[in-house]
């Protein structure tokens, strides 16, 4: 089969994933508009060809055997301010910079998002959130290709989401924009600040990892779980359970993906054996023999 398509063959997903791991993707490719997106997408599903939707990879556990399909990584970038507390921006716009500008401005909603290294796109698959905002709760409408390459709008109306849960987890298309209706409030730039120094303080912000590992049970906290447990500082070859939030598991170097996973099963293991909650994970494993789960 010829990929007729600007590519690189083998690219490896360490370097597209904020925990750096990861082998080669049979093909590499970044799309930067919403036509290009319909075209690649028609053309996969042509071919049966699996393919992998890629943000900022903050999110990923990319397997060590790589990606034996298509990686998508979306960069549409484009950001529009059509009218007042109005904001349409392409999926591929960093969400840490949306929170940011926005807040700058004195619009409030999005402040939380400062800091979280997403994409819009990601941000809305994963109904992003922190401080008790959730991505979802300023979001106007997702405009949305599915796997045949049509284009379709969604109303936040008719999308529902749950805790760091959307419905696109359950499609198999790309976010391609997303529009947000946010209010004025003068301290939102304060507000943007304080999180964010927050996060600082409180997160391995400077280590690679993939954000919180397990989603907080109902009523809990799986970081205080953990501690309790007594795993901080627990580690399989370079994975590691963060010493400041035990919710982390951060890549001490060369840490390979089957070490991850087997950090995360003991981490399970042990939280059910001592404190009788199953955790669920939060991150995103990608098997080389594509399907995500
Ligand atoms: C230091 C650090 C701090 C973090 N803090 C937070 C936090 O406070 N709150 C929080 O909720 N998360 C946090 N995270 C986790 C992560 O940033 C979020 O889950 C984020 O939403 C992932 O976005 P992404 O663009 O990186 O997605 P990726 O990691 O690239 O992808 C994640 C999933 O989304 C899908 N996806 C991505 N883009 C699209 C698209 N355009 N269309 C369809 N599917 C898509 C992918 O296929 C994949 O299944 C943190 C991570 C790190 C490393």
């Amino acid at each position: 089969m010829d990929f007729p398509f600007a590519c690189q063959q083998n690219k490896l997903l360490s370097t597209l994933s904020t925990l750096g791991i990861g082998g080669p993707a049979r093909y590499y490719v970044e799309v930067g508009d919403i036509a290009s997106m319909q075209q690649i997408l028609m053309f996969c599903s042509e071919q049966a060809l699996p393919f992998f939707i890629l943000g900022k990879g903050s999110n990923c556990l990319f397997d060590d055997a790589g990606f034996d399909g298509v990686v998508i990584h979306n960069k549409i970038g484009f950001f529009e301010n059509p009218q007042a507390g109005l904001f349409r921006v392409g999926a591929g716009y960093s969400f840490s910079l949306l929170g940011v500008k926005t807040a700058r401005e004195g619009w409030s909603g999005l402040e939380f998002a400062s800091g979280i290294p997403a994409s819009v796109g990601g941000a809305v698959f994963m109904n992003a959130g922190a401080n008790g905002w959730e991505t979802c709760d300023s979001l106007l409408e997702v405009e949305y290709v599915d796997e045949r390459g049509q284009l379709c709008v969604f109303s936040r109306e008719k999308l529902e989401f749950s805790y760091r849960t959307s419905p696109f987890q359950h499609m198999s298309g790309a976010i391609v924009a997303a529009s947000f209706f946010l209010s004025p409030l003068d301290s939102a730039r304060q507000k943007q600040f304080q999180i964010l120094d927050y996060r600082k303080k409180t997160q391995p912000y400077g280590e690679k990892s993939a954000g919180c590992i397990f989603r907080n049970p109902p009523g809990g906290h799986a970081g205080a779980l953990i501690e309790q447990t007594g795993l901080k500082g627990q580690a399989i070859g370079g994975a590691k359970v963060s010493c400041m939030h035990a919710n982390f598991i951060v890549n001490e170097g060369n840490a390979r993906a089957r070490e991850v996973l087997e950090l995360i099963a003991h981490i399970k293991e042990e939280v059910l054996k001592q404190q009788g909650v199953e955790l669920e994970s939060e991150v995103r494993y990608i098997s080389s023999l594509p399907k995500s789960i």
